[in-house]
C-alpha cells in the first residue's frame, strides 16, 4: 500500500497527536467538544497531526456534512500546519478535503523528526494483521477501482453501504476475540525495522491507550497508543524533547 514516499517532515518547535474522534455530524455536542477543544488546545500549537478516524465515516469529498469542522481547520491552517493519515473510518478522504481544509494528507506510514528523534507515525489499522477479515476488506475497499465506484453511488446508497457496515462492524467486534482486534506484534517488529528502528512509534485506532517498549538490538524503542475520545478528550504534545499524555 500507500507507503512513506514523503520527504522527512522535521519538527523543530513542538507538535500535537490526536486520533479515534470519530466525530458524527449529527451529534451536536461532539462537535462543540472538537471546537472547543481545537479553539482552546490545539490551536496554539505550530504542528497538529491528526492521526485518522477523525470523523466516525467520512463519505466522501463532495459531502455537505461536517461543514463547521471544515470552516474550523481552514481557519487554523492559517497559523498551524496541519498533517492528516487517514483512519478505517475516513479513509475516503481525498484531495479535495485537503484544499478546501489547507491541511497534508500523509501516507499510512510517515517518518519524522521530532528534535533530534526520528518518530513513526500511523493510524494503526495495519499493524492488527491478525484480523484477517478485516485487512481483505481494506485491500478491497482502498483499490482504485473500488474507491471510484463507491463515490459515484448517489449519497442515499453510500450511507445505506455505510450503515450496513458499521452495523456489521459492530457485530462482528462483539463477536471477534479480543486478542486479534489489537495489534500483531510481528507486524510492529517489521514497521520499526522497514524504518530503520527509530526510537518512536505513534498510533490509535485499537482504542488501548499505552505506552509499550521494546529492545530491538539493544536499542529501546517506544510504541505510543493514543487514546480514543470516547469518554473525555486527550491529545499527545512533544515539547522540549519530551512527551506527555494531555486531557482536554
Ligand atoms: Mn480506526
Amino acid at each position: 500500500h500507500n507507503r512513506g514516499s514523503f520527504r522527512l517532515i522535521h519538527i523543530k518547535d513542538s507538535a500535537i497527536f490526536f486520533s479515534d474522534i470519530h466525530l458524527d455530524d449529527s451529534s451536536k455536542k461532539d462537535i462543540a467538544y472538537f471546537v472547543s477543544f481545537i479553539n482552546n488546545y490545539a490551536k496554539n500549537y505550530p504542528n497538529i497531526f491528526i492521526l485518522g478516524d477523525l470523523f466516525d465515516w467520512w463519505p466522501g469529498d463532495d459531502t455537505n456534512q461536517f461543514k463547521k469542522v471544515i470552516a474550523l481547520l481552514k481557519q487554523v491552517s492559517n497559523k498551524s500546519k496541519i498533517f492528516f493519515i487517514c483512519g478505517n473510518r475516513d479513509y475516503l478522504i481525498g484531495k479535495k478535503f485537503a484544499k478546501k481544509t489547507n491541511i497534508t494528507i500523509l501516507p499510512d506510514h510517515q517518518l519524522i523528526k521530532l528534535g533530534k528523534e526520528k518518530a513513526i507515525i500511523l493510524h494503526g489499522d495495519t499493524l492488527c494483521t491478525d484480523d484477517k477479515k478485516y485487512q481483505r476488506f481494506r485491500k478491497f475497499s482502498r483499490s482504485w477501482i473500488s474507491k471510484k465506484g463507491f463515490l459515484l453511488f448517489p449519497k442515499y446508497l453510500k450511507d445505506c453501504i455505510f450503515n450496513f457496515a458499521r452495523k456489521k462492524s459492530n457485530y462482528d467486534k462483539s463477536s471477534k476475540n479480543k486478542d486479534i482486534m489489537d495489534v500483531n506484534e510481528l507486524a510492529v517488529k517489521k514497521l520499526f525495522n522497514e524504518f530503520n528502528n527509530p526510537p518512536i512509534m505513534i498510533h490509535g485506532h485499537t482504542h488501548r491507550p499505552k505506552i509499550h517498549t521494546y529492545n530491538i538490538n539493544g536499542l529501546e524503542s517506544k510504541r505510543v497508543v493514543l487514546s480514543d475520545w470516547h469518554e473525555s478528550g486527550s491529545f499527545l504534545l512533544w515539547d522540549k524533547g519530551k512527551l506527555k499524555n494531555m486531557k482536554v
